[in-house]
């Protein structure tokens, strides 16, 4: 991963939160619950000896119950919500002529590259939050009121494959839940573990992935599309993106050529598409990861010569697949491991999620039905929706 790049005050420092989350996890007085990432069940299997890209998901799910998890949920439930919610922000954008290229903004490390050295180019950043910051901002609304426990008593967690996500939950704006109760102090997420620091947690507890059967997540948030697996790897999030899209204006379930992208698969550091929208014509849409990459695209964009309705920026070399905190131990190239990975959440869309696309996920349709009321409400701007920071001013401080 390239995070560290990605930070220019050199804040995004692996900070070990396993002893936080033992101390949690052995208070009694505090529920606490746990997210997954999509990226995090085709690589933590590497560090109990098992291939790059085995697809470990019921097996993760069965560790963090045993480690005494009260719920596990998955964050490609709330990556359906990012994607809803961004697709119906394009779709805005394109009908009011409003700024665009839309660029995507749950990957926290291009996040803040963008605050800090395009601030100008602020505005084309979608105010979705990332799949980690909603689905903390629902554990202690939605899932509080569900279950009837207080926001103050619920800790939330979340397995991430990636370092800056311990920055992102820091944000001081991240704490929409602890707003709406007037208590501010409530973060939405409280403690981020990499991959690595999972399996440490487990290997320290003495809980070996290869002896546990699959387990099935906690259903409130457990029930996931493909579209919101294939976050995890860099183009995952247009494709994602475009089966919303797709269905949001002709009400159809997108055609075969549109849930097999393969234009924008694979490692090239720069994909271009065009994409047939009914009604909306021929967008061109592009997708990188690297910091070298994101530039020549963000200078183009300055310069007023994109050709390109939607951008995804991922900060990492494969997206969050070749993130920070995912395992080291194969002795495959970096490059293999990947692809390795990849593959696995392509299958996973392809073959065992058997909904393709985010608006057919029946439980993020219940949360909008029963207590978000519609997209752009008012609740469901203040728990989806954020803000960003002009961090250029930081920069010119360090430099004196
Ligand atoms: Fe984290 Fe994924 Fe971004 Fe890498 S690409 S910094 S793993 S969110």
């Amino acid at each position: 991963g390239q995070c560290a790049l990605w930070c220019p005050t050199a804040s995004i420092k692996e900070r070990d939160d396993i002893q936080s989350v033992l101390r949690v996890l052995d208070d009694s007085n505090m529920h606490v619950i746990i997210q997954t990432a999509p990226a995090t069940r085709v690589s933590l299997g590497e560090e109990f000896g098992l291939p790059p890209g085995s697809i470990v998901e019921g097996q993760q799910v069965a560790a963090l119950k045993k480690l005494g998890f009260d719920s596990v949920f998955d964050t490609n439930f709330s990556a359906d919500i990012t994607i809803l919610e961004e697709a119906a922000e394009l779709l805005n954008r394109l009908e009011q002529s409003n700024i665009l290229p839309q660029f995507t903004s749950c990957c926290p490390g291009w996040v803040k590259f963008c605050e800090y050295y395009y601030p100008d180019l602020l505005s084309h950043l979608s105010s979705v939050k990332s799949p980690q910051q909603i689905l903390g901002a629902l554990a202690k609304t939605y899932y509080s009121e569900r279950v009837g426990i207080a926001p103050e008593n619920i800790v939330s967690v979340a397995v991430m494959p990636c370092t800056a996500k311990k920055f992102e939950c820091q944000r001081p704006e991240m704490n929409s839940a602890g707003r709406i109760i007037g208590n501010p102090r409530i973060r939405d997420v409280d403690f981020i573990l990499t991959t690595r620091e999972l399996a440490s947690l487990m290997k320290l507890r003495k809980i070996d992935l290869n002896g546990l059967d699959n387990e099935a997540y906690d259903q409130l948030m457990g029930e996931s599309s493909g579209a919101g697996v294939i976050f995890g790897a860099t183009g995952g999030v247009m494709e994602a993106a475009v089966r919303s899209l797709y269905f949001l204006v002709s009400k159809q379930r997108p055609p075969e050529q549109l849930l097999e992208l393969n234009a924008v698969r694979g490692l090239d550091g720069v994909k271009e598409a065009e994409v047939i929208i009914p009604g909306k014509g021929s967008l061109k849409v592009a997708v990188c990861h690297g910091l070298k990459n994101a530039r020549m695209i963000l200078e183009k964009v300055r310069a007023g010569n994109s050709p390109w309705s939607f951008i995804e920026f991922m900060g990492c070399a494969g997206g969050c697949i070749g993130g920070g905190g995912q395992p080291r131990t194969s002795l495959a190239s970096a490059d293999e491991v990947r692809r390795a990975r990849m593959a696995s959440l392509y299958n996973l869309d392809g073959r065992v999620y058997r909904k393709r696309a985010s608006f057919e996920n029946q439980k993020v349709q219940n949360l909008y039905k029963e207590y978000l009321g519609h997209p752009g409400s008012e609740l469901a701007e203040t728990l989806l929706h954020t803000h960003y920071i002009d961090r250029a001013k930081d920069l010119t401080i360090r430099k004196k």
